[in-house]
């Protein structure tokens, strides 16, 4: 058993955050800003309001960011410096690791001895580091994946390169490493199983939520007229990253097709969201798609918005759109719901969890631009249908809540301080595992 200095029914009392390749105070939706930085944001939100103080560990990626920052009382997110503060894409991460451990490593020697009871790290990068902090501090490791590179390398857009070879390693050693592993759905955790090898009492399942507080249906009109969107207009949005791997593409094709079905029907394509990539993943390609579509006229390009901009997109919606190839949750697609807005999505990943087929959107089992069309008419062409859904969206959506999130990690947080772990893999994998095979020492010969 790992020693720890927890308190109550082994709740820490402050746990070490990492989120090293993107900041949760930057706003989601470009770049690699996406729903892990608003899920490790709002679960520390609540974790701190349950009384576990959370300081967050980010690279920082601007000489104007101060070294600390209090985001809520009990939050304090640190910058650590890096490399270069700007220019560096996530793929050149891995060789920025050494500094950002440093980094970590002496933000904690300033402080007193056992001063984080756990180290909880999101993403793989954040893993390599919270393996060495766990090690060196002596307290447990909690990992979340968010994504896992076996499984977005089996699904790429046409065109979008692989996950490199250095993430999938790297992937593999964190999960062999963490204490408990997160996942964000029941098919999410038998993967880690499957693909990755961990044992399944290792790995938590535990849904992200939604801001229930701000995401809520209102008055539609009035968002209408914030935007500038005509009453009569059907309107069909895509909120997120603009990245193949998103396939705002999907949406726009099947929205053309729309439009030559049923020429009389006056459509609004609503695009939010800054870039995230190459090709696809560039605002200026989707308006080249439109154009050559011949619908540039009813799509609408907006800039990455703040939440409390957001939920008038939501509300102004008929639809709201998520075709992606890959998704292992899918906020967007519980905040559009929240608000009573129907989606219909791309059944993959996390989105089969997200939305409730039949009841509150409809699932599509290709990204084929007939097949998107379909569904899409099925709403657009149905009010009675749309209305039904839209009715059942926001009580589908209650069902997720970060308050839910942040009880459960906590719980996760508890059990990871216990000897949970089944007997160690017949072929140790990591130094660790090594360390823990009796009279072995790190680099020692295993008897053969
Ligand atoms: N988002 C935002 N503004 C935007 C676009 C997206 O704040 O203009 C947020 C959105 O509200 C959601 C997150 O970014 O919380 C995207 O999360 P999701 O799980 O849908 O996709 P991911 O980025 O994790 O792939």
């Amino acid at each position: 058993m790992i020693p720890t200095s927890t308190t109550r029914a082994g709740r820490p009392r402050r746990v070490a955050v990492l989120s090293v390749h993107t900041s949760p105070l930057e706003q989601p939706g470009t770049g690699d800003a996406g729903g892990m930085n608003v899920y490790v944001l709002q679960t520390a939100l609540r974790i701190a309001q349950r009384g576990t103080e959370v300081e967050i560990f980010t690279r920082a990626t601007s000489s104007a960011a101060p070294p600390v920052v209090q985001a809520a009382p009990g939050v304090l997110v640190r910058n650590v410096v890096a490399g270069p503060f700007e220019g560096l894409d996530k793929n050149e991460l891995p060789a920025q690791l050494c500094a950002f451990t440093a980094g970590v490593l002496r933000a904690e020697a300033r402080q007193e001895q056992g001063y984080y009871d756990l180290v909880h790290s999101h993403y793989w990068l954040s893993g390599q580091v919270g393996w060495l902090a766990r090690d060196r501090w002596r307290v447990p490791l909690v990992h979340t994946a968010h994504t896992l590179a076996r499984v977005k390398n089996a699904a790429l857009a046409e065109g979008d390169p692989p996950e490199p070879k250095v993430r999938e390693i790297g992937e593999q050693q964190v999960v062999d490493e963490a204490d408990r592993l997160v996942a964000n759905t029941p098919a999410e955790a038998e993967q880690l199983v499957r693909l990755y090898g961990a044992e399944g009492s290792r790995v938590d399942t535990i849904a992200p939520g939604v801001d229930l507080d701000r995401f809520r249906p209102g008055d539609r009109a009035a968002s209408r007229a914030r935007l500038g969107i005509a009453p009569d207009e059907t309107v069909l949005t895509f909120v997120g990253r603009i990245q193949p791997l998103k396939a705002p593409d999907v949406l726009l094709r099947a929205a053309a097709e729309l439009r030559a079905r049923t020429p009389g029907h006056r459509l609004r394509v609503l695009v939010v969201g800054g870039p995230s990539g190459s090709g696809l993943g560039q605002p200026a390609a989707l308006v080249g798609l439109a154009q050559s579509l011949g619908i540039t006229d009813v799509v609408t390009f907006l800039p990455p918005q703040p939440p409390a901009e957001l939920v008038h997109v939501y509300r102004a919606s008929d639809v709201v759109a998520v075709p992606s190839h890959s998704e292992s949750f899918g906020l967007v697609a519980l905040e559009a719901q929240a608000c009573g807005t129907p989606v219909v999505a791309a059944d993959v990943g996390g989105l089969g969890v997200a939305v409730a087929d039949g009841v509150t959107g409809l699932l599509v089992g290709s990204h084929r631009t007939a097949d998107w069309a379909d569904a899409l008419a099925r709403l657009t062409d149905a009010p009675v249908l749309r209305e039904r859904l839209a009715a059942a969206a926001p009580g589908h959506a209650a069902g997720f809540s970060w308050d839910r999130t942040a009880d459960a990690l906590l719980e996760t947080y508890a059990r990871a301080t216990m000897p949970v772990r089944s007997p160690a893999p017949v072929r140790p994998r990591s130094l660790r595992q090594l360390r823990r095979t009796p009279g072995a020492q790190p680099g020692a010969q295993q008897p053969g």
